[in-house]
């Protein structure tokens, strides 16, 4: 069948650029021993900062939740989808964001992506001007395309391009769009600099903080705390999934902007709830990462994320200038970085391997992710694997062979 064939050549291109990527099925919880495709990895590649996905406390609160509330909402949330535990939740979170955001509700999504197709979407219009950073997540990119507003990409951390661009708007609906810790680089976007600007130019600054929540400020409210910021201009996004360990994302803002996204996002609207078992599990996460528990953990990344970074020398790549549990070591080539992944993958050490198009081309990538679930030992060990690659010249053998 010709359209078949069409496919199976477009993967072929695929296959010989080396970008076909392919799924390791995990057999075991989200923790940094799992079990893969039959093999046992120490994994540094999830996004389980914290190390909460298999807490006890949080897998306890995940099953009382499915006994109150069964195993699914069964409609979207506005019409009868929308649980004692989605409010719980949302009441929860807003509580929790107060310190940070004037009159603060919150609004819980299904995904991140959703969440920020949705708050892009509602926000912006066909006259509305965009501004949106140049390494900014996927799904922040789709929310703009689909909002169909004028969009203009500065470079990445380039403020004054963008206020250059903020002076000649003559839009009054103006929207700068950033991720708060670039997924991709670890690095953190200077937040404060660009709400200097918003206010300023009278712009919405929506910050995705996906990476930043529970792991960033001292109580975990991400990358508002930890700058100390407060505005009528943020528009605040966290995702669930990650340092939260289960799953879905929140909109914190004034309670004016929840509204309208209540009323217009149709990402919100147009879906089916999440189950308010996950909602109900939410909770206990979020009580965790508030209180003493969640701040021994962050100590604990952090001195893990020093350990990385000083704590012996990694040979050979120097990773990129990331403080946060994103550590990106660059390799280049995909074939080579493939190569380099898979070599530690037979020393079984599973990190993520990141190439183009998340990434931009010839800068393929490990991405090493540190988890408060992570060991001292774990952690020196994984040096140590690198480094017994860079011994056996193993990055100037790939690169030779490109
Ligand atoms: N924003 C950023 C910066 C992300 O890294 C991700 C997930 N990788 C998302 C948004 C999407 O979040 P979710 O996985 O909850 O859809």
């Amino acid at each position: 069948m010709p359209l078949l064939q069409t496919l199976r050549d477009d993967l072929d291109v695929l296959e010989a650029q080396h970008l076909i990527r392919r799924r390791r099925t995990v057999e075991t919880p989200c923790a940094p021993n799992v079990r893969a495709d039959g093999k046992d990895y120490v994994a540094f590649c999830s996004n389980d900062y914290l190390g909460l996905a298999a807490h006890p406390l949080v897998t306890q609160a995940l099953q009382k939740g499915v006994s109150l509330y069964g195993a699914g909402s069964g409609a979207s949330h506005l019409i009868s989808g929308h649980s004692r535990a989605h409010a719980n939740l949302e009441q929860k979170l807003a509580e929790f964001m107060a310190p940070n955001i004037d009159q603060a509700r919150a609004l819980y999504f299904c995904t991140g992506y959703m969440a920020n197709q949705a708050v892009i979407t509602a926000l912006a219009g066909k006259d509305a001007a965009v501004f949106s950073e140049e390494l900014n997540h996927a799904s922040l990119i789709d929310g703009v395309r689909l909002s169909r507003a004028a969009t203009q990409v500065f470079a990445h951390r380039d403020y004054a391009a963008l206020e250059a661009m903020l002076k000649n708007c003559t839009s009054k609906k103006r929207i700068v769009v950033t991720d708060s810790v670039f997924s991709m680089d670890g690095n953190i976007a200077d937040i404060p600099a660009l709400l200097a600007l918003c206010e300023q130019y009278d712009a919405w600054l929506i910050v995705d903080d996906a990476h930043g929540f529970g792991v960033l400020g001292e109580h975990g409210r991400g990358v508002l705390e930890h700058f100390n910021l407060r505005s009528p201009n943020l528009v605040y996004m966290g995702t669930l999934g990650k340092a939260a360990g289960v799953g879905g994302a929140f909109v914190a803002a004034h309670e004016t902007v929840i509204e309208w996204l209540i009323q217009k996002a149709r990402a919100y609207i147009f879906t089916t709830a999440a189950a308010p078992a996950l909602a109900h599990a939410l909770l206990t996460s979020i009580d965790i990462i508030a209180g003493e528990e969640g701040q021994q953990r962050r100590a604990h990344l952090n001195k893990l994320i020093h350990m990385f970074r000083h704590g012996q020398d990694l040979k050979v790549w120097q990773g990129m200038p990331s403080d946060t549990a994103i550590q990106p070591v660059v390799i280049g080539k995909n074939d080579a970085m493939l190569a380099v992944a898979g070599n530690l993958l037979d020393q079984g050490y599973w990190v993520g391997a990141i190439r183009p198009p998340t990434v931009p081309l010839d800068t393929a990538r490990l991405r090493v992710t540190l988890s408060a679930a992570h060991t001292e030992v774990q952690v020196l060990q994984l040096v140590q694997a690198i480094n017994r690659l860079d011994q056996m010249h193993y990055v100037a053998q790939c690169f030779a062979e490109v």
